[in-house]
């Protein structure tokens, strides 16, 4: 990465300005190892990226970084049902997730009419809704053999 490019804030830099959050060195590497995710990494895969930008950064700097984040809101948390944390940057639209329970790779989806139907309970049920989570889970369909 250029010089150039580092001197810009990357949108999580930007929130924890706004929340007034103290930015060490570590912290940066951290949040722009998320901001650079297209996935959902756990503590380790964090840790692994940002060691690749600066190798002093330890796995509890990292957990308690994440911790954090998810804390200000800055990060979501998915559990995944795959036993660890999974992260990505909460600014990063809504979407509700499918997860490959053999390999578990997390496809992301979006779907209107699920979105509708969601906001209807709710709203049946007396309320509006203000968030959800949805998560899938399944395994590869096989191809149906020809006949
Ligand atoms: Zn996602």
């Amino acid at each position: 990465m250029s010089e150039m490019r580092d001197r810009v804030l990357n949108s999580i830099e930007l929130v924890c300005a706004k929340q007034g959050l103290r930015m060490t060195g570590q912290r940066r590497v951290i949040a722009r190892v998320l901001c650079a995710a297209k996935d959902h990494p756990d503590v380790e895969e964090v840790h692994r990226r940002a060691n690749e930008i600066d190798c002093r950064i330890s796995l509890s700097t990292v957990y308690r970084t994440l911790k954090l984040f998810a804390y200000k809101g800055i990060l979501e948390r998915h559990d995944f049902g795959l036993g660890r944390g999974r992260y990505e940057e909460a600014a990063r639209g809504h979407h509700d997730h499918l997860i490959d329970v053999e390999s578990g790779r997390v496809i992301e989806f979006r779907n209107e009419a699920i979105e509708a139907l969601q906001e209807r309970i709710a709203r049946e049920l007396g309320f509006k809704l203000v968030g959800h989570r949805l998560e899938l889970y399944g395994v590869r369909a096989k191809p149906a053999k020809k006949k």
